[in-house]
C-alpha cells in the first residue's frame, strides 16, 4: 500500500523570535483546546470535505480520470493515489511551538489520526522547545505515540540565544535531553541556526562540540534567512541596531559556518543526506524524506501544506479563519493548485537535487521528455554539480553556494 505522511500545523508560540516571520501567534491558552477540536474534526472530515471542493484525494472518479491522461503526463505528474487505500506511517506535529499544547491535546490529534487512516506508524515527531519539557509531560507524549522529538534549539550560547528573542538557555538543554531519555525517546533532532546575531567562529564550534557531546541522533542546521517582514528583517532594511542588527554575520561568514557544521558532524558520525540535514545511520527523519521525493503527504492546521502526487493546496494562515470555516463546516483551504508537467519537473530538479545522493537524470528526462544537458554541463564544468553516469548530484564541497545551482537551472 502507498505510504502517507501526515503534517499537523501548530501555529501558537510563547514569544516571538526576531528572525521569524511565519504565521504563528502568542495567544491565551485558551484558545488551544478549540483549535485542537478544529484539527481533529478536519482529520477526520477531510476525505467528505476534499471531495466536495473536487480535490483529487480519495476519489475513485478521479483514478478512472487519470488513468485516461497520456502516460507520459501520468508518469512525470506523479503516482495516483487514494488516502483511504494509503498507510499513515509518519506524523509530524510542527509550529510553532506545539509542545506548548497540553499532552492530552496531543493525544487527541494522534487518535483522530488512528481512527480516521489505516496507519502503521514508525516515526511520530514533535518539535519542541527545550523550556517546555517537563518530564510528566514527555512520559505522556510517549504513551500517546510520539517516539521523536526535534528541538528547536538555534544555539548553545545564552547571548546568542537572548539576541534572537529565544525563551530558552542553554542550561535548559541539558536539563531537557536527560527528560526525554528517561521517558524513552530515542530519536532526537536538534536545530541549529548559522548566522544568528553575535555568532563568532569561536561561538558557533562551541555550539557545535556541545551538539556532538550531547549526541542527537539527527541535526539540522539552517542559514539564518532575513525576512524582511520580521522585527530583524525591518530593523536590518532601516539600518538600525534594535534586535542586534548590527552584530548579524555576513554571508560569506554564514558559508564558513556551514562549512564547519559539515566537517564537525561528519567527524562525531553524522551521514550527510540532505543539503540541511545529518543523521546518525537509519535516523534520517522518514517524514521529511517525503517532502524530497515527492511522496504524498496530508497537512492539518492552518497553513498546512497537503500534496496528492499531482496537486498541492494550502489551509487558511490566520488560526482564527481556520478554527471558524472547520466550525462551520467549511474546507479550509485557501490555496490549490494541479501541477503542470513544467512545475512538477522543476519540483524534481529542486527538490531531488537538496538530497546528496542527487538525481536519476535519464529518469527525470524520460519521464518528462526533456533533455538537461544544456543546463547542467556547464554547472559541471563550474564544479557545482558532479556527474557520474545518469546520477547527478551537488559538489559535496560547494553547497554552502548551492543556491547558484538552483537559480541556474530554474531560468
Ligand atoms: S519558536 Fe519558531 S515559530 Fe515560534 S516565533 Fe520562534 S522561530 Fe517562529
Amino acid at each position: 500500500m502507498k505510504k502517507l505522511g501526515i503534517y499537523v500545523q501548530v501555529p501558537f508560540c510563547q514569544t516571538k523570535c526576531t528572525y521569524c516571520n511565519f504565521h504563528t501567534g502568542v495567544v491565551a491558552s485558551s484558545r488551544f483546546a478549540p483549535y485542537v477540536e478544529a484539527v481533529c474534526r478536519e482529520i477526520r472530515e477531510h476525505q467528505e470535505s476534499l471531495r466536495a471542493a473536487g480535490v483529487n484525494c480519495g476519489s475513485e472518479i478521479d483514478e478512472k480520470a487519470h488513468s485516461q491522461d497520456s502516460s507520459r503526463q501520468n508518469r512525470a505528474m506523479g503516482q495516483r493515489w487514494l488516502c483511504h487505500e494509503a498507510v499513515v506511517d509518519t506524523v509530524y506535529i510542527g509550529g510553532g511551538t506545539p509542545s506548548l499544547l497540553d499532552p492530552a491535546h496531543l493525544r487527541d490529534i494522534l487518535e483522530a489520526i488512528r481512527s480516521t487512516f489505516v496507519t502503521e506508524l514508525v516515526e511520530v515527531t514533535l518539535e519542541a522547545d527545550p523550556e517546555t519539557i517537563e518530564a510528566e509531560k514527555a512520559v505522556a507524549w510517549v504513551a500517546a505515540g510520539i517516539n521523536r522529538v526535534s528541538f528547536g534549539l538555534q544555539s548553545f550560547v545564552d547571548k546568542e540565544l537572548i539576541a534572537a528573542g529565544r525563551m530558552h538557555r542553554r542550561a535548559d538543554i541539558y536539563r531537557a535531553v536527560p527528560i526525554l531519555r528517561a521517558a524513552g525517546i530515542r530519536n532526537i533532532n536538534f536545530d541549529l541556526i548559522a548566522g544568528l546575531p553575535h555568532q563568532t567562529k569561536e561561538s558557533w564550534r562551541r555550539s557545535l562540540d556541545e551538539l556532538a557531546w550531547l549526541a542527537p541522533e539527527h541535526v539540522s542546521v539552517y542559514l539564518l534567512e532575513i525576512d524582511e517582514g520580521s522585527r530583524l528583517g525591518k530593523e536590518l532594511l532601516l539600518g538600525g541596531g534594535k534586535y542586534s542588527a548590527g552584530a548579524v554575520p555576513s554571508e560569506d561568514e554564514m558559508a564558513d559556518y556551514y562549512e564547519m557544521a559539515q566537517e564537525a558532524l561528519g567527524a562525531a558520525g553524522y551521514h550527510h543526506y540532505e543539503i540541511s540535514n545529518w543523521a546518525k545511520p537509519g535516523y534520517e527523519s522518514k517524514h521529511n524524506l517525503k517532502y524530497w521525493q515527492r511522496e504524498p503527504y496530508l497537512g492539518f492546521g492552518a497553513g498546512a501544506h497537503s500534496f496528492s502526487g499531482t496537486e498541492r493546496w494550502a489551509n487558511a494562515h490566520d488560526a482564527g479563519e481556520y478554527v471558524t470555516a472547520v466550525q462551520g463546516g467549511r474546507l479550509p483551504v485557501e490555496q490549490y493548485e494541479r501541477l503542470t508537467t513544467e512545475s512538477a519537473l522543476e519540483e524534481e530538479l529542486f527538490l531531488g537535487l537538496r538530497q546528496l545522493d542527487g538525481i536519476d537524470l535519464d529518469r527525470i528526462e524520460q519521464e518528462y521528455g526533456v533533455t538537461l544537458a544544456g543546463k547542467l554541463d556547464p554547472l559541471a564544468l563550474a564544479g557545482l554539480v558532479k556527474r557520474e553516469g545518469s546520477l547527478v548530484r551537488l559538489a559535496p564541497e560547494r553547497l554552502s553556494v548551492s543556491n547558484e545551482v538552483f537559480v541556474e537551472l530554474m531560468r
